[in-house]
């Protein structure tokens, strides 16, 4: 029997749940368990997967000066593509201006943004844990990532009999994970079909205002968006990686799919862990350090996303932005999405901290609500997209041949 591909079938899928889901909106309950039951196994996969592949990958560095060289790599490739996408969404906002004249009452109230952190001074704070069964239990991420890293450092500082038990088991820990994850990503098109169903027959309302009121906007993002994932981020990779960019897309399909449908980049990361090293041929030691990383603090993606939301804020209610403002935009929209959790409308509660550092009212985010579901599946391919490029960039320089 002809077997399609796994990005076929996600692909198939997500074609037939988008006319389904339209067409027959009432009928979505037959399907959506499918998604939810894979969403689920997917979150149950994050905490123990990105613990046990940030300590087996500090571990396997081994000392102190390799862990410094990668993370080093890995923080500025990070912060750099982030600042370059914040910049082109500042380009395009000022450029287009999709917020001048928008219609103030189409305001919508959302309630998750009084639980939304107030500022920067939160966001450093939260990444050392009072408790870590705490954080495990509410996968606060930044939190496990900073104890993981801290305990996979030390390990290589005990003994030697220690060290080497500890290592083997969190090796072996992160192999049990993988093979998990491989038993289901076999449901992938299934899950997908399930969760993109039940996404369009709720949003089916709000697609009249991505097409009509808020087209503009919602313009301005892809546009930004399309710029960095086909132009900056494949010439960074070319040029400094080395590496063929539509073959390292073709490799990357079938996760980019699963982070547009699913909305969320940590959901996603067993997937790219999957694909960058099977398909990409990157080694497990770089790939299970930088990519748990990237997932939780690198979306160009989402940054892009608040600059221009934040802007377009300011430019509906009349606000005039001066240089300095802008420039707290980017600093802010930098560190809202490194603080922005890697799940489904994450970034839209952070563009609270922006609007609270240049003093723009907050009610201004129920203004972007509507169509928050549809820039949320482009951004976090987007977010994906950046890890990826990263992770094979920093394999190159140190060394690796990949297959892409
Ligand atoms: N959903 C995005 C992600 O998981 C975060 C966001 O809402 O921007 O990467």
């Amino acid at each position: 029997m002809l077997k399609l591909k796994l990005h076929w079938q996600i692909l198939i899928a997500l074609i037939i749940a988008v006319i389904y889901g339209l067409s027959f909106p009432d009928q979505a309950e037959y399907v959506t368990w499918m998604g939810d039951l894979f969403l689920r196994a997917l979150k149950m996969l994050i905490v123990p997967l990105i613990v046990t592949s940030i300590i087996a990958g500090v571990t396997n560095m081994g000392d102190a000066q390799n862990l410094g060289r990668l993370g080093l790599k890995t923080i500025t490739y990070y912060v750099s593509t982030s600042v370059l996408a914040i910049i082109t969404g500042l380009f395009f906002v000022n450029l287009i201006q999709p917020g001048v004249g928008a219609d103030l009452g189409l305001r919508k109230e959302i309630p998750e943004l009084a639980a939304a952190p107030g500022n920067i001074g939160d966001l450093v704070m939260r990444m050392v844990p009072t408790n870590i069964f705490d954080a495990f239990s509410s996968a606060d991420m930044l939190a496990i990532i900073f104890f993981s890293i801290l305990f996979g450092f030390f390990i290589t500082r005990v003994n030697q009999e220690p060290k080497e038990f500890l290592t083997n088991f969190f090796n072996a820990g992160f192999e049990v994970m993988m093979k998990i994850a491989h038993f289901v990503i076999m449901f992938t098109p299934l899950g997908i079909l399930g969760i993109v169903v039940g996404v369009m027959a709720e949003q089916r309302n709000n697609l009249a205002e991505v097409l009509g009121s808020m087209g503009v906007y919602f313009a301005t993002v892809l546009v930004g968006l399309v710029v960095h994932a086909t132009i900056t981020l494949p010439l960074i990779i070319r040029v400094i990686g080395k590496v063929n960019p539509v073959k390292h897309f073709k490799a990357l399909t079938t996760p980019l799919l699963t982070a547009f449908s699913t909305r969320s980049s940590s959901a996603t990361l067993p997937l790219t862990i999957d694909a960058v090293e099977n398909n990409a041929g990157v080694s497990n030691k770089i790939s299970s350090f930088v990519l748990p990383l990237g997932a939780t603090i690198n979306m160009d993606g989402t940054a892009l996303y608040e600059c221009v939301a934040a802007m377009f804020i300011a430019q509906a209610y009349g606000i005039e932005m001066s240089i300095l403002s802008q420039a707290i935009i980017v600093f802010t929209a930098l560190l809202a999405s490194i603080g922005a959790a890697g799940i489904p409308m994450a970034g839209l509660v952070m563009i609270s901290v922006i609007l609270t550092a240049v003093g723009l009212p907050l009610e201004g985010v129920g203004l972007i609500l509507a169509v928050d579901p549809f820039l949320d599946m482009c951004r976090t391919s987007v977010n994906v997209w950046s890890d990826s490029c990263g992770t094979v960039i920093i394999a190159r320089t140190e060394g690796e041949t990949l297959s892409v």
